[in-house]
């Protein structure tokens, strides 16, 4: 196989619904030369039926193949979708977290330091240099 076929394979495996009129245009070939290419490396001609999905995340409608569900329209979606903006109990600063089972109850900081600064603060266990700057001494 050449360069130019592998190309075209490539294509038809990143675009399972693509029309082989499509790809052909895409290569200013014909539509028989493209079902020709890609009936010599066992890659599917025809295109495949694509259907409608809405993303969880942002509700927009997007197309995909019918058989492998996506849920998303996009790995930005995605990743969204999985974390949860949470609010840093020491500097007040919203940040992202992954969701999980394991955030109830925790205390919730946007980074070690502001974890070490808050527990510094509220509960005397480190003597942190920022806590003498700001004159909160430890207390025991
Ligand atoms: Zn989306
Ligand atoms: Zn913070």
């Amino acid at each position: 196989m050449n360069a130019h076929e592998q190309s075209i394979v490539d294509t038809r495996l990143r675009n399972p619904c693509a029309t082989l009129e499509q790809i052909g245009r895409k290569y200013s070939v014909s539509s028989e030369r493209i079902r020709q290419v890609l009936k010599k490396n066992n890659t599917p001609t025809k295109a495949a039926k694509s259907t409608e999905y809405k993303c969880n995340n942002c509700g927009k409608i997007f197309k995909g193949t019918i058989g492998t569900p996506r849920l998303f329209c996009s790995r930005k979606c995605w990743s969204e979708y999985h974390h949860v903006t949470l609010i840093c109990q020491y500097c007040g600063q919203p940040f992202k977290r992954r969701i999980s089972r394991s955030l109830k109850g925790q205390f919730i900081f946007c980074s070690r330091e502001c974890m070490g600064k808050y527990v510094g603060r509220n509960y005397g266990f480190v003597a942190h240099p920022e806590n003498i700057r700001r004159g909160i001494h430890a207390t025991r």
